[in-house]
């Protein structure tokens, strides 16, 4: 199989139409993209044609850009995020847009307005969410390809680890937000998915580093990640005990994970269980969800039929409020709807202290605590999901509670937006699962390469 690394190091040229041909003939089999209007582009740069698919809710100029979401099925943005712009500067080609969680609200991409994609290793089974089309589609294409999704609680990591990719999630305010359509502000990182490491990171030094149209990005040079790429000679690992005490852990994830530990320590590296009490699932989890669904309620205040949304005649209506009732009730999923009624609860005066800012606080503690931790060790080890991907059928009929447990191992440092990198870890019945390697802010160089250490010893497809 061709690699990203021999195509973005010009060892090989890529056969458009072939590409496509086979994007196609994948995509009716599994359903992974919304949309594939591919443009091509002249450029010269590090990426060299180098196709890439981005996340439904991440803008490019004049493409369909719909979040997963009916309220703006038909919309076209009139300018490109900055990652686009990035990505295309270097010579990368815009291929479409793939599906994902309705504004990222979910976990297995079961929510997606317009189609749920099957998974590549098992058709009967989900492709994790949200970003769940990013992950399936570097799965099912035997071509050099990177493709860039988001996350705000775990979209990157969960697809990864479901579809046996590489996925990683940079550290908050790395990457520019400008032109994507947000789930929760405070909580989203655009990052990106490859078959190896060196994909993950030649994406990521590309689209990363300040951008005048986001204040939230950080100053300074961006590392040449792919090109520092390097094996680890030593490392401390730490475990959290939350995660080996996880109600909901299979037995095959937690052998392929106890696998890896020993596989690291066969590597002369030190490995050690720690205790990080507010990774347990009982805190991270409600704490992520007030914070998540308060930004996002405030987010989807917009679609109200009047800028953006759906549109209807307004004479029907007798006034405002039964006029946006009408496009939300009809544009909006069920899960949209939810977060938006828990998210205004959640902020509301009256309540604000007791959820919204208390949740706050549980985020800086979480903080302290990581912070604590990477002072003594290099990074953190542990499950990327506590499951492989269950079949669609069983991931529908969960109960909303069931289905946010899932995020258990993810949200946590999502919620600390510290960096993140799932790695395939062998199979369990049949189907990929991950390892998850999170390091401090700023870190990414220190967790792609304990991705690549790992991912050249351990000898996993
Ligand atoms: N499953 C989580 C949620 O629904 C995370 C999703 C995401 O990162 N977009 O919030």
């Amino acid at each position: 199989m061709v690699t990203v690394k021999q195509v973005v190091k010009g060892e090989e040229n890529i056969d458009r139409k072939k590409f496509l041909d086979e994007l196609k003939r994948k995509n009716e089999k599994y359903g992974f993209m919304r949309s594939i209007e591919p443009e091509s582009n002249e450029k010269d740069g590090d990426l060299e044609n180098l196709p890439f698919i981005v996340k439904d809710a991440i803008c490019k100029e004049d493409r369909i850009t719909s979040a997963g979401s009916s309220i703006i099925e038909n919309y076209r943005p009139v300018f490109s995020s900055t990652v686009v712009e990035r990505l295309e500067d270097e010579g990368g080609e815009y291929i479409g847009k793939s599906n994902q969680d309705e504004f990222g609200f979910g976990t297995f991409c079961t929510n997606c307005a317009f189609e749920t994609p099957k998974n590549p290793h098992d058709p009967e089974r989900v492709v994790g969410g949200s970003s769940g089309g990013a992950g399936a589609c570097i799965a099912a294409i035997d071509q050099p390809l990177i493709s860039i999704g988001e996350s705000t609680g775990g979209s990157v990591t969960n697809p990864a680890a479901y579809n046996g990719v590489v996925g990683i999630t940079p550290t908050y305010g790395r990457v520019s937000r400008h032109g994507l359509i947000n789930y929760a502000n405070s909580l989203d990182k655009i990052g990106v998915m490859a078959e190896k490491v060196y994909g993950a990171a030649k994406g990521l030094e590309i689209i990363a580093g300040e951008d005048e149209n986001d204040h939230t990005t950080v100053e300074g040079a961006v590392p040449a990640f792919s090109e520092n790429l390097d094996k680890k000679e030593s490392l401390k690992i730490a475990v959290p005990k939350q995660y080996l005490e996880l109600e909901g852990l299979e037995e095959g994830v937690r052998q392929n994970f106890e696998r890896s530990v020993e596989i690291m320590e066969e590597q002369g590296f030190e490995t050690e269980e720690v205790d990080i009490p507010l990774l347990d699932a009982d805190y991270s989890v409600p704490a992520y969800y007030i914070v998540a669904v308060s930004e996002a309620s405030t987010n989807l205040a917009k679609y109200s039929g009047i800028r953006y949304g759906l549109e209807k005649d307004p004479e029907q209506f007798e006034d405002f409020n039964s006029y946006f009732s009408e496009i939300r009730s009809e544009g909006f999923g069920e899960e949209a709807k939810r977060r938006a009624l828990l998210g205004t609860y959640t902020r509301q005066a009256g309540y604000r202290d007791q959820y919204y800012i208390k949740a706050a606080k549980v985020r800086q503690k979480l903080i302290n605590q990581l912070k604590e931790v990477f002072e003594q060790y290099d990074v953190i080890m542990a499950p990327s999901m506590p499951n492989i991907a269950p079949k669609i059928e069983e991931a529908e009929s969960m109960s909303p509670e069931k289905v946010y447990a899932m995020d258990a191992c993810t949200v946590g440092p999502n919620f600390a937006g510290v960096p993140m990198v799932s790695v395939p870890n062998g199979k369990s019945e049949g189907m990929p699962t991950g390892l998850h390697i999170i390091a401090d802010h700023f870190e990414e160089q220190k967790i792609l390469d304990t991705a690549l250490t790992y991912q050249e010893v351990s000898d996993h497809e």
